[in-house]
């Protein structure tokens, strides 16, 4: 009798041991969760709520450079260019209906390339050599792209070229789309010093606007990245141009 009841103290005493355990391990990670790490510090860091934070593995960086530098140069990037200008082509196949009808245009990757340049730096966006680039006025064509706006102008559809470049950059971008034979634009609008904060849908939907209350009928825009493509007075008629090297809210 003796025996059991020692041996049943011995018990609870193991018991409240491991409960202790648990306590501390579980304080002890509340703690460690809590601390934070170098990555959630970065000033403008996603911070994501934590209830919907999906915790999906990125790709490794290094890996993804090798993958888009090989869609680029085995032609599959070219293919994909392709089929976006041959859909392209068929929502505009009917020519202007109005003499005012008029289709936006990005530049930037969307018909000149600065491919090399960005691939040097292993992609990714750096205002200042981004602007040593603009000022050579040597961005190359992208065939495809520059081949539909001829067919656009060809139809009788203004073309306008609204991009986020800046105001300084105007006389260098304009000649480098002369160099490379996109002449027969109505105009080229560039970033001005107010709108350096705006982001890049606010910035060219303001514009769009300005356009339309000029007189333009946008009927579509054509960019690179979706902030090309959406917001106000962007068309029906938009056309999302591939790019894997950057993007720009
Ligand atoms: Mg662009």
């Amino acid at each position: 009798m003796m025996k059991s009841i020692q041996s049943m103290q011995n018990a609870r005493q193991t018991c409240w041991a491991k409960f202790f355990t648990l306590l501390a391990s579980i304080i002890i990670f509340s703690e460690a969760v809590g601390t934070q790490s170098p990555w959630q510090a970065c000033p403008s860091g996603i911070r994501p709520h934590k209830k919907t934070c999906v915790c999906k593995r990125p790709e490794n960086v290094g890996l993804a450079h090798k993958k888009v530098i090989e869609y680029y140069e085995n032609g599959c990037f070219d293919k994909e260019l392709a089929d976006v200008v041959t859909k392209a082509k068929r929502q505009f196949a009917q020519p202007a209906q109005h003499d005012n009808d008029a289709v936006i245009f990005d530049i930037d990757e969307t018909v000149v390339s600065d491919y090399c340049n960005v691939k040097s730096i292993k992609f990714g966006f750096v205002p200042k050599l981004s602007h040593e680039w603009v000022m050579k006025s040597a961005a190359p064509a992208i065939p495809a792209m520059k081949d539909f706006y001829h067919y656009l102008l060809k139809k009788g559809y203004h073309i306008i070229f609204l991009t986020g470049r800046h105001h300084n950059e105007f006389e260098a971008t304009e000649k480098n789309l002369k160099n490379q034979g996109f002449t027969g634009y109505d105009k080229l609008i560039v970033r001005s010093a107010a709108n350096k904060n705006l982001t890049a849908q606010e910035y060219k939907s303001r514009e769009r606007a300005k356009l339309v209350k000029e007189g333009y009928n946008i009927v579509g825009s054509v960019g690179d990245q979706w902030s090309d493509i959406t917001g106000d007075n962007v068309g029906q008629n938009p056309v999302k141009v591939p790019n894997y090297m950057y993007h720009i809210d």
